[in-house]
């Protein structure tokens, strides 16, 4: 993904644009982990894993850094066997 750069507001506050969260899974109203990382990088890590594909948060496992549930796993097996 392309950078992106948002101003941060007076209270603290930076919006995540709706690509990125549509793009990556990442619904509004849920709970972060916030680190800042020696070099100074500030890392954002969900609370509670979420599916990429359908948004669910239950069985949910991460591969990659990417959140994917048992369903989606199921359909995504299914897709590459049958090519749909
Ligand atoms: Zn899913």
């Amino acid at each position: 993904m392309a950078d992106v750069y948002k101003k941060m507001s007076k209270s603290g506050a930076i919006t995540i644009p709706k690509h990125v969260r549509t793009q990556y899974g990442i619904p509004g109203g849920d709970a972060y982990k916030i680190s800042v990382k020696d070099d100074g990088d500030i890392v954002l890590q969900p609370h509670t894993p979420r599916c990429i594909f359908c948004g669910t948060a239950e069985h949910v496992t991460i591969m990659n850094g990417r959140g994917i549930c048992a369903e989606c796993v199921v359909k995504a097996k299914e897709a590459l066997l049958h090519g749909e």
